[in-house]
């Protein structure tokens, strides 16, 4: 690395430790804003707070001339930024790139329609304007844009103006787009228009419009990607074409002289300067004086916009080569990237700091983006997964055909979710991006966590040879949680306990809703409600609720709920338990609402969903045997490189997936882990200097053990077909998936690492990781109650092979 980048790299470092406690050994890499969210930046936005008062720039008074004068001078560094000049162009400042785009799209749209076209990288906010345009047209290529420009039509008689969008950079995969080709519009068409949208590029390149001839007509663009905050947007307008957009039909307060409305509909618009005609109602003013410190602090931390652009390409030609030379034992690449600029990504002309790419595991199959994502921010990466809100680049890349992706609709598949889709491709990407605070530590972590996670060593899974033995076995503890996602509490040893269809009596029978969204809260965003410990006093009738913070002295707040209070149909509330629509109950006491609400610092409500419901009042099991638990031979085999999803619909009788009802636990009435497979896992974690995982964490209702610990089987629980559990017979549903929940500490609720990372390399299959089975009471048709309790001998009988 070169000294001059060396030295503000140091600084970034600094900055990162001592201003961004968040921050503290993250690696960031997700740039889509670049979050230089610097506490001098902050500071130094609060001093101008404190020291000046500004006013809503409406009226006379010195505090609003003042807010006035100010944004005239953040406009004018603003066209500086980008070396606009302020005679040629102007600047309107909007919330973001998109609320640019549509101002465009405003003005197009006034008149007679427009014809529209847009290139195939396009960000879905450009590809949009499409529904408002007369005509469009979607150029799948470069040499479709370059075929199109070499039709000279100066002379069309084509009265409709037509406007050509494209990205500068991609905010797929990073790839710039060649900037001249504004001017070549404007040297080859006739009443054609060009909007550049440069949200992806102005990051870590130097947008320059110092040439107006060639300049883009309008330019969109958010500050945030730049500098982290104010959350601000712009649109430059060249003055020229600006006749586009004021046409536009809207006004507003702001951007009109006088309105009458009682009479007739007579207005006045505002024709000084263009910015005044387009910005609707008072100016985001404070966001604005924001924007100066940014500038400022910007500037002093990093220079310039030509300095970031030489470090982040550095660095992205590092993170290039170190992704693309991982290689499996095979020598089989364990990235695929998505780039049209092997090789380019040095010179930031045709690519920007980004790689976007895919995994393939060391059978050749695709690794779920969903399952990076986990890891990584497991590790504290901060990256982004999915679509990216590029449908044009996804498709072109993935190879997805608009059918595929109606498909992939309609089984589920949603922005933001974690589907995997069908068709054996990939419906994302992992991007990683670099900006101007990342540094080669961040490089060289993210290259050594691919490695890591996605290189299988020899190592990394023991085979297990010892014979597993039928009996010997016994409840170790059983263990209900009464609210969803909160502590468990220990069923004390000499009571039998009843089962149920639905699982353990009182087992997840409550949950917390967020007041506002209805959701059931869970500790993989609250961690703190492992701090909240349940209790469950058959004498008394009650449901006892601890609040238990650790290293505080135990001040005992205390609630309780009655076990048997009637329940009425018509206090139900819409809620929903994970993607699940259900109506719960919710508990109308204010003291109940406050001591949750007070305790998790979230406003939520203790809801009841009792047993024996219908409709969404019901909910039933998803659980089913994987892959790994059948016989090799019956193992779905694909050649297609693909994800070996479960399939469809079961290939055969023993496979069943059989639907029993569940109350508010995840996917099965019991789960059921194995001692043995927890004391394997913690030898396992310990050679690898990572903290133990209590039993806590697994959230299992039945933990078993061998009576003779010489003689226990780890992940034995496999290949259980069924249990008996004293007089009680048990089916068994298939392995648990294990998510980072598993990370959080039941004692402190903080998060570690272990035993997900352990698990990770040690018990993933088809991408997923599990621990533990899920399970259910074989059903006696209710003819008799059934009860299991500590202690009970535990026979095993396993799937036939
Ligand atoms: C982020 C981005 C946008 C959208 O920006 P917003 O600030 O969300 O409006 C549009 N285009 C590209 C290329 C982007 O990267």
């Amino acid at each position: 690395m070169s000294p001059e980048l060396c030295f503000y790299n140091d600084d970034v470092d600094n900055i990162r430790e001592a201003e961004y406690p968040m921050l503290k050994g993250a690696t960031y890499l997700d740039h889509s804003g670049t979050t230089l969210y610097a506490k001098s930046l902050v500071q130094k936005f609060a001093t101008s707070m404190i020291t000046d008062l500004y006013g809503n720039p409406h009226s006379g008074s010195s505090s609003s001339i003042l807010a006035t004068k100010r944004i005239d001078d953040v406009r004018l560094r603003a066209l500086q930024f980008v070396k606009a000049d302020p005679e040629e162009f102007d600047l309107v400042f909007v919330s973001n790139a998109t609320a640019a785009i549509k101002l465009v799209a405003e003005g197009f749209r006034a008149e007679n329609g427009f014809h529209y076209a847009y290139h195939r990288d396009s960000h879905t906010s450009l590809v949009g304007v499409r529904e408002l345009a007369t005509t469009n047209q979607c150029y799948g290529s470069d040499e479709m844009v370059e075929q199109w420009l070499s039709q000279v039509d100066q002379n069309g008689t084509d009265e409709t103006p037509s406007l050509f969008a494209y990205p500068a950079q991609s905010n797929m995969n990073g790839r710039r787009l060649p900037l001249k080709w504004s001017a070549q519009v404007r040297g080859s068409k006739k009443n054609t228009f060009t909007l550049l949208d440069a949200a992806a590029f102005v990051s870590t390149a130097q947008l320059d419009l110092s040439n107006s001839e060639d300049a883009p007509d309008f330019t969109a663009l958010s500050f945030y990607k730049i500098f982290g905050f104010p959350d601000l947007g712009a649109l430059v307008v060249k003055k020229s074409s600006a006749h586009m957009l004021t046409r536009r039909k809207y006004f507003a307060g702001g951007t009109v002289e006088m309105v009458s409305c009682l009479q007739d509909n007579w207005h006045a618009a505002k024709d000084q300067s263009i910015h005044e005609q387009l910005e609707d109602g008072t100016l985001p003013f404070h966001n604005i004086m924001a924007l100066d410190s940014a500038f400022e602090v910007h500037k002093n931390l990093y220079g310039s916009m030509e300095k970031i652009s030489k470090h982040t390409a550095y660095l992205a030609e590092k993170l290039y080569q170190g992704l693309s030379s991982l290689r499996h034992q095979d020598g089989q690449r364990v990235c695929k990237i998505y780039t049209e600029n092997e090789g380019n990504y040095h010179d930031g002309l045709r690519q920007g700091p980004v790689v976007a790419f895919n995994i393939r595991n060391a059978d050749g199959k695709w690794v779920s983006n969903a399952e990076v994502d986990k890891l990584a921010s497991i590790r504290n990466i901060h990256l982004r997964t999915g679509n990216l809100c590029n449908p044009g680049g996804i498709s072109y890349h993935l190879k997805l055909k608009t059918s595929e992706m109606k498909a992939n609709y309609a089984a589920g598949q949603r922005c933001g979710n974690d589907h995997e889709g069908a068709f054996g491709k990939p419906t994302g990407v992992v991007r990683v991006s670099l900006g101007a605070m990342s540094n080669m530590e961040d490089v060289t972590t993210f290259i050594d966590f691919i490695r890591e996670f996605y290189i299988e060593q020899p190592t990394d899974k023991e085979e297990i040879t010892q014979k597993p033995s039928r009996s010997g076995l016994y409840v170790e503890s059983l263990i209900v949680y009464p609210i969803k996602s909160c502590a468990g509490w220990t069923v004390p040893p000499n009571i039998a306990w009843e089962v149920k269809e639905e699982g353990l009596a009182w087992d997840r029978e409550w949950c917390l809703v967020h007041t506002g969204t209805g959701q059931a809260l869970s500790q993989k965003r609250y961690p703190r409600m492992a701090l909240i410990r349940p209790e469950i006093d058959l004498r008394a009738g009650l449901l006892r609720i601890r609040f238990h913070e650790p290293r505080k002295v135990d001040t005992a707040k205390e609630i309780s709920v009655s076990l048997t209070e009637e329940l009425q149909s018509s206090t139900t509330r819409d809620s929903r338990v994970c993607e699940e629509r259900v109506r719960a109950f919710p508990c109308k006491s204010q003291h109940i609402t406050d001591f949750f609400t007070s305790a998790l610092g979230v406003p939520c409500n203790l809801a009841r969903f009792p047993a024996g419901g219908s409709g969404s009042t019901s909910r039933h099991s998803k659980a089913h045997l994987q892959q790994h638990q059948l016989p090799r031979k019956r193992r779905l085999e694909d050649d297609t490189g693909s994800f070996s999803t479960p399939p469809p619909s079961p290939p055969s009788s023993d496979q069943e997936i059989i639907s029993r009802p569940i109350l508010l636990s995840n996917e099965s009435p019991i789960l059921c882990i194995n001692r043995a497979s927890l004391d394997f896992l913690n030898t396992q974690i310990h050679q690898r200097n990572g903290k133990a995982a209590s039993a806590a964490v697994f959230r299992a209702n039945i933990i078993v053990a061998a009576s003779d610990p010489a003689s226990s089987v780890p992940y034995v629980e496999d290949s259980w077909k069924n249990l008996r559990i004293g007089k009680e017979i048990f089916e068994m549903l298939g392995s648990c998936r294990r998510c980072s929940m598993v990370c959080v500490d039941q004692e402190t609720a903080e998060k570690n690492e272990e035993p997900f990372v352990t698990l990770a390399k040690t018990r993933r299959f088809d991408n997923k990781v599990f621990f533990g089975e899920h399970m259910c009471h074989a059903s006696n048709g209710g003819s008799r109650k059934a009860f299991i309790k500590v202690g009970d001998v535990v026979e095993a009988f396993v799937r036939e092979f």
